[in-house]
């Protein structure tokens, strides 16, 4: 058995968008075997499910020194979300802003659910590293992504599972500039490439409309967020990308 306090086994959680690519990379980097995890909860594009794939793939053909520490991946069934939600991204709703400052898409709490079944996961893998794109600096105001709730996720797995796990965040404190910014350091002109081809961030699933950026509609919020952050780094690809401290 490997020695959990090490820490050099990961799960990523990965959705096959920007975010979580940039996590696996980091990931594939940082320790000596990753795995990946995602979640089907009857997403209104399959494009996200087959963006996962792609990526994978693309990721273990062009980076062979990371193929060769990616192992296997998982997805599970979380049909039952559509159960308890009533979003844009399950049901045929617009996009659209609460009064509470969230945007509809909010599933209360679905992070918290997604890292307890990562972590379930993970114990049963021999995995005890965490990763996942959560980020408080942009726009979403999603408290369960938040960094004070990762550390009480953390606490309350370990504790809960008696197995230490530590909840890695590499985007919690960089902004969407800085994520790109962050994958060209970790995989060069390549691994930008293959994001900006390969992964999914619109909300409507549109894989027409190609944009310096990447494949989007490029109006709704995801996509205008993913623009932004694009036509920063553009602005300033060399600007100081901190790497969060660990
Ligand atoms: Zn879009």
């Amino acid at each position: 058995m490997p020695d959990p306090t090490r820490h050099t086994r990961a799960l990523v959680l990965f959705s096959g968008g920007q975010d979580s690519t940039t996590c696996l990379a980091h990931a594939l980097a940082r320790f000596e075997q990753v795995e990946t995890i995602g979640f089907d909860y009857g997403q209104r594009h399959r494009v996200e499910l087959e963006a996962r794939l792609t990526v994978l793939r693309e990721l273990r053909a062009q980076f062979p020194a990371w193929a060769a520490k990616l192992g296997e991946d998982h997805v599970l069934d979380l049909a039952v979300l559509g159960a308890v939600s009533e979003t844009s991204l399950t049901r045929d709703m617009a996009f659209r802003m609460e009064a509470s400052g969230l945007p509809n898409t909010f599933v209360p709490g679905r992070n918290l659910l997604f890292l307890t079944l990562a972590a379930a996961l993970a114990y049963r893998r021999g995995l005890t590293v965490l990763v996942t794109g959560v980020c408080e600096t942009d726009f979403s105001g999603y408290p369960d992504c938040r960094d004070d709730t990762m550390k009480a996720m953390q606490l309350a797995l370990s504790l809960g599972m008696d197995q230490r796990f530590l909840i890695d965040t590499p985007l919690m404190w960089i902004d969407k500039a800085d994520t790109w910014r962050l994958a060209h350091e970790l995989g060069g002109d390549r691994l930008e490439a293959l994001i900006v081809e390969h992964t999914h961030t619109c909300y409507l699933g549109d894989r027409e409309h190609r944009h310096a950026w990447g494949w989007g509609c490029g109006d709704c919020p995801a996509c205008q967020l993913r623009a932004r952050g694009w036509a920063g780094y553009r602005a300033a690809p060399g600007s100081n990308a901190v790497r969060p401290g660990h």
